[in-house]
C-alpha cells in the first residue's frame, strides 16, 4: 500500500514525502480510511507504531477539505504529558509543512511567558490544539478557547491519562466540546476503565487492534541476570569506548537516575539525567540536546518511557525491571521506532525474575539471557524465580510499607 492510495490532499502527501516515509505502517493502513469516513475510532496501539500520523494525516486532510484553515480550533488532541504535546505539535508542523495550519501545544508547568504565549495562540484561534488535561481546563474555564468549531477530538494514550487520574478532567473537558463531532481514542492497553470511557464518549466506534503488547519488530531484546551491586560496572563496560551515538538508560527511581548519570560522567561518558526534579525548561533542554546528539547517554525515569519520539536510539538499557510489564514494552519501544532496528537490554536481579516472567508471558516470547562476563562474577540463579512478586504492593501495604520507598531503597546504586 502507498500513501497515495488514501487520496489525501497532495500537500499532505508532499509533507509525508519530505518526512521520508515510504509506506504506511499497519496502524495507518487501518485507521486512516476509518477516520476519513467520519467514523469514531478506538485504536489499541503502542507508541512506535506510527499512531500519531495515523490520526494527524486524515485530520489535516479534513481541515483542508472542510475549508477550516485559519478558522479557529477544529481539532483538539488531549494527551497525558507536555513532552507528548510538544512532540505531536512538531509532527503537525511537519505533515502540514505545505499548508498554513496553525497549532499550539498547551501544557502546564512553564513560566508566565509560556502561559501568555499559549493564551495568545488560543485566543487567535489555532487550528489544532494539543493539550494536557489540567492546563486545558484552566484555559477553558477562563473562556480562552472558542470550542464551538471543534469537530474532531482525539484522546491519545488514554490509558496513561486514566492511570494519572485524569478521568474527571477528561469528562469535564468533553462537556465543553460540541456533541456533533468525530472522536478518536488511542490507547496502548484496553483495561475495562478504558472501555467504560469509550462507551461514554464514542459513538459506534470502529475498533482497530495492532499487535497489542509486543515491542515493535526489529528490537533485539536480551537480559543480564545480575546483582544490584554489579549493575553499574556492567553498564559502564557496555558503553565506555563503544561507538554508540545515542543510548537511553531507564531506572524506576530518580535517586538511581542521578547517580548513574554522575558515575557515567566520572567515567568520561557524556551523559545527562532527566527526572521529575527538573523543571520543564530544564527537561526540554536536556531532551532537545539529546535529540540533537549533543551528548551520548540519557538516563531517565519513566517520564520518558511513553510516547516520546526520538529517532535513532541505538540502545535502551533497563537498569531495573519496570513494575508493570506494559511499561517494559513502552521502554523498549524507545528503540527501533517504526521500521528501524535497535537493541534493548534489561538488568534483572533475583527479585525482578518474577517480573521478567510476567513480561515474557505478556510478549509471548522468552527473552535471551546473556551470560555475565567472567570479570563481573556470578549473578543470581536465573531459574530461581520467586513464586510471587516480592514487591507485591498489597503485601507491603499490609505491612505498612510504601512501594516507592521500597524500590528506592532496594536498587539504590552503591556509591563508590
Ligand atoms: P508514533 O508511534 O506516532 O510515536 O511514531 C513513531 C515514529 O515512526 C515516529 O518517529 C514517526 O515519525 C515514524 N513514522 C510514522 N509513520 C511512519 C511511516 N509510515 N514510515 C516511517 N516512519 C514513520
Amino acid at each position: 500500500m502507498n500513501f497515495k492510495d488514501f487520496n489525501l490532499a497532495h500537500e499532505i502527501v508532499e509533507g509525508i514525502d519530505s518526512m521520508g516515509y515510504e509506506t504506511p505502517t499497519p496502524i495507518q493502513e487501518q485507521c486512516i480510511p476509518v477516520i476519513l469516513e467520519k467514523k469514531d475510532l478506538i485504536a489499541c496501539a503502542q507508541t512506535g507504531t506510527g499512531k500519531t500520523a495515523a490520526f494527524l494525516l486524515p485530520l489535516i486532510h479534513k481541515i483542508l477539505e472542510q475549508d477550516l484553515v485559519g478558522k479557529g480550533a477544529s481539532v483538539l488532541v488531549i494527551v497525558p504529558t507536555r513532552e507528548l504535546a510538544l512532540q505531536i505539535d512538531q509532527q503537525v508542523q511537519g505533515y502540514a509543512y505545505f499548508i498554513p495550519i496553525s497549532s499550539i501545544a498547551v501544557y502546564g508547568g512553564g513560566d508566565g511567558d509560556s502561559w501568555e504565549k499559549q493564551t495568545l495562540a488560543l485566543k487567535n484561534g489555532a487550528n489544532v490544539i494539543i493539550a494536557t488535561p489540567g492546563r486545558l481546563i484552566s484555559q477553558l474555564s477562563l473562556g480562552n478557547i472558542d470550542c464551538s468549531n471543534i469537530r474532531f477530538l482525539v484522546l491519545d494514550e488514554a490509558d496513561r491519562m486514566l492511570d494519572m487520574g485524569f478521568y474527571d478532567d477528561i469528562t469535564s473537558i468533553i462537556g465543553y466540546i460540541p456533541k456533533e463531532r468525530q472522536t478518536l481514542m488511542f490507547s496502548a492497553t484496553m483495561p475495562s476503565k478504558i472501555r467504560t470511557l469509550a462507551k461514554k464518549i464514542l459513538s459506534n466506534p470502529v475498533e482497530v487492534n495492532i499487535a497489542l503488547s509486543k515491542p515493535a519488530e526489529g528490537v533485539l531484546q536480551a537480559v543480564y541476570v545480575i546483582h544490584d551491586h554489579q549493575k553499574l560496572e556492567l553498564l559502564k563496560s557496555l558503553l565506555v569506548n563503544k561507538e554508540m551515538e545515542s543510548v537511553l538508560v531507564f531506572s524506576s527511581t530518580k535517586i538511581n537516575v542521578k547517580q548513574i548519570a554522575k558515575e557515567f560522567k566520572k567515567a568520561g561518558l557524556s551523559a545527562e539525567a532527566i527526572h521529575s526534579d527538573l523543571d520543564q525548561k530544564e527537561r526540554e533542554t536536556v531532551l532537545s540536546d539529546y535529540k540533537n546528539r549533543k551528548f551520548q547517554v540519557l538516563v531517565a525515569t519513566d517520564i520518558l518511557s511513553r510516547g516520546i519520539d526520538i529517532d535513532g536510539i541505538d540502545l535502551v538499557v533497563n537498569y531495573d525491571v519496570p513494575p508493570d510489564a506494559e511499561d517494559y514494552v513502552h521502554r523498549v519501544g524507545r528503540t527501533a521506532r517504526a521500521e528501524a532496528t535497535g537493541v534493548a537490554l534489561t538488568f534483572v536481579n533475583h527479585d525482578d525474575l518474577y517480573r521478567l516472567k510476567k513480561i515474557e508471558e505478556l510478549i509471548e516470547s522468552e527473552i535471551h539471557k546473556i551470560p555475565n562476563p567472567d570479570w563481573l562474577g556470578e549473578g543470581p540463579d536465573p531459574n530461581d524465580v520467586p513464586k510471587r512478586d516480592p514487591y507485591d504492593r498489597r503485601k507491603f501495604k499490609r505491612k505498612g510499607f510504601d512501594e516507592k520507598k521500597r524500590t528506592g531503597k532496594r536498587s539504590e546504586v552503591k556509591k563508590k
